[in-house]
C-alpha cells in the first residue's frame, strides 16, 4: 500500500500535479474481507469490485467501516438492483439502458450513485466500452436521470499495450473528457491506470487508478474470470 502511494506521489510530482489530485481505488476482486479490513486499517477507503456478488457480500460484512465502494466490472441488467444499493460508484457505463435501470433503482435515501462511461478509445482492439463519437449521446441521456450523477470516463486498455501506445489511449481520454466539459457537461474523473500502467496514466492527466497487484499482490487465478 506504502509502495503504490509512493509511486503515485512520485508520478503526480514528476507531472507537475497537486498532491492529491490522483485518488487511489483499491482493487480488492478476489481478496478477502480480511485482506480489505488489513488495507482499511492502513488508511485506505476506496475499494473497487468487479463481480456484483463478491463485491456485495464484502460490502455487507465491512458496512461498519464507511468505506466507498466501486463497481468497476461488466454489468448486467439482471444485476443493475444490487449495484443501485450498495456501490457508492460505477465506473463501467456502457449503455443508456443500464444507467436508466440504475437511476431507478436507487433507493433514494442515499446519495447519487456516481457514474463514469467506459470508453473504447482502442478501436477493434479493445472489447468492452462506448465509441468515442458516441460518448457525448450518452452523457446527455444520463444526464437527465436523477438518482445518478455522471462524473467522467473510464478506460481499460488492451493488455499488450506498448507504452507509448497507453499513452496515447490515456491522452485521447483526457482530451474527450476536456472536449466534453468545453460541451458543458460537468467532469471531473478520469478513471485511467492500473498496477503495470499507472505513471503514465497519471503523466497523462488520471485522477483515480485503480490498482490491485500492486496493493495486494498477484491474484489467484479463477476459473471463467477475465483475464485482466
Ligand atoms: C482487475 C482490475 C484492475 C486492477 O488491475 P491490476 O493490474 O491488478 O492493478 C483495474 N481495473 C479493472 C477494471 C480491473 O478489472
Amino acid at each position: 500500500m506504502q509502495a503504490v502511494r509512493g509511486r503515485i506521489h512520485t508520478a503526480t510530482s514528476a507531472a507537475g500535479r497537486c498532491t492529491g489530485a490522483v485518488q487511489l481505488l483499491a482493487v480488492s476482486k478476489t481478496r478477502s474481507v480480511d485482506d480489505i479490513r488489513a488495507a482499511a486499517a492502513a488508511g485506505q477507503r476506496c475499494f473497487g469490485e468487479n463481480y456484483v456478488q463478491e463485491g456485495v457480500h464484502k460490502i455487507i460484512a465491512l458496512q461498519g467501516l464507511a468505506l466507498e465502494w466501486h463497481f468497476i466490472g461488466p454489468l448486467q441488467s439482471n444485476k443493475t438492483k444490487q449495484v443501485a444499493e450498495y456501490f457508492d460508484w460505477v465506473h463501467s457505463i456502457e449503455r443508456f439502458k443500464i444507467a436508466q435501470r440504475l437511476a431507478q433503482q436507487r433507493p433514494s435515501a442515499l446519495a447519487p450513485l456516481q457514474l463514469c462511461i467506459q470508453v473504447n478509445i482502442g478501436g477493434e482492439a479493445t472489447k468492452s466500452g462506448v465509441a468515442p463519437d458516441q460518448v457525448a449521446a450518452l452523457a446527455q441521456q444520463i444526464d437527465t436521470l436523477s438518482g445518478v450523477r455522471l462524473r467522467g470516463l473510464m478506460i481499460i486498455p488492451e493488455a499488450d499495450a506498448a507504452p507509448t501506445v497507453l499513452a496515447q489511449r490515456f491522452m485521447a481520454l483526457r482530451q474527450l473528457k476536456e472536449a466534453l466539459c468545453d460541451q458543458g457537461f460537468q467532469l471531473d474523473t478520469l478513471s485511467m491506470g492500473m498496477s503495470n500502467d499507472l505513471e503514465i496514466a497519471v503523466a497523462a492527466g488520471s485522477t483515480m487508478v485503480r490498482i490491485g497487484t500492486a496493493i495486494f499482490g498477484q491474484r489467484p487465478a479463477i476459473k471463467g474470470a477475465q483475464p485482466i
